[in-house]
């Protein structure tokens, strides 16, 4: 059963699935939690096509690799062609916001890092980017105040706000079309907000995109 995209109504999106660019640290207090600094660009990373999985369904951890954080994010999905595109281009290109886990291996991520390694092993792993349903972008009055929140077995987790962001979702596409083309079917998640922590198995999720979406689901024994 492999991932396709589809809209919030269950009809299909008849767009080939392709990469998923990340942002990471783009609210300033989640950089802080992690004691990383504030950066004063965006810093990207990619996940591939077989990291994802559709959020709604049981999520599948191998709980054999250590801790696995998990990510609340906003998801983009982009629906042209872009290369050094501008602001209006960038804007018009959206054609869905969504809701996503970007799952990383904690404790591999920090042990990468002080090697000076890339995090491929601690992020891109199968399954790791559990993805939503997409809302057309239409229904959304502002790119630039859509809330998002996370609860663990009934406690609020992770709650922030697209107005949080260091760099906003517009800029965001801008700047990575200035490095790579962005393709008809590509995801963006564009950070996190603070309060990321371990999941652990028979954890119950409680999923929001507060006034669009919202799934219930569980992480697997
Ligand atoms: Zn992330």
């Amino acid at each position: 059963m492999s991932y396709r995209h589809k809209w919030s109504n269950g009809e299909a999106i008849s767009l080939a699935v392709g990469k998923i660019v990340c942002i990471g640290r783009n609210y300033a207090a989640h950089a802080r939690e992690l004691k990383n600094p504030v950066l004063s660009e965006p810093m990207l990373f990619m996940k591939p096509v077989t990291s994802l999985v559709d959020i709604s369904n049981p999520i599948i951890i191998d709980w054999t690799k250590g801790l696995v954080h998990h990510e609340l994010e906003i998801a983009v999905l982009i629906g042209d062609k872009l290369s050094h595109c501008n602001k209006q281009q960038a804007f018009s290109s959206i054609m869905g916001i969504g809701i996503a886990l970007d799952l990383t291996l904690r404790e591999l991520q920090n042990e990468l890092k002080q090697k000076g390694h890339p995090w491929e092993k601690a992020k891109a792993f199968d399954g790791s980017c559990p993805l939503s349903a997409f809302e057309p972008v239409e229904s959304f009055d502002t790119l630039d105040d859509i809330e998002l929140q996370l609860s663990v077995n009934g406690s609020v987790r992770q709650k922030g706000s697209s107005r949080q962001m260091l760099t906003d979702i517009v800029s965001l596409i801008e700047y990575i079309s200035s490095w790579f083309t962005l393709n008809p079917g590509d995801v963006i998640l564009t950070g996190t907000p603070a309060g990321v922590g371990p999941l652990n198995p028979g954890d119950k999720l409680k999923i929001d995109l507060i006034g669009h979406i919202s799934i219930q689901t569980v992480v697997q024994y």
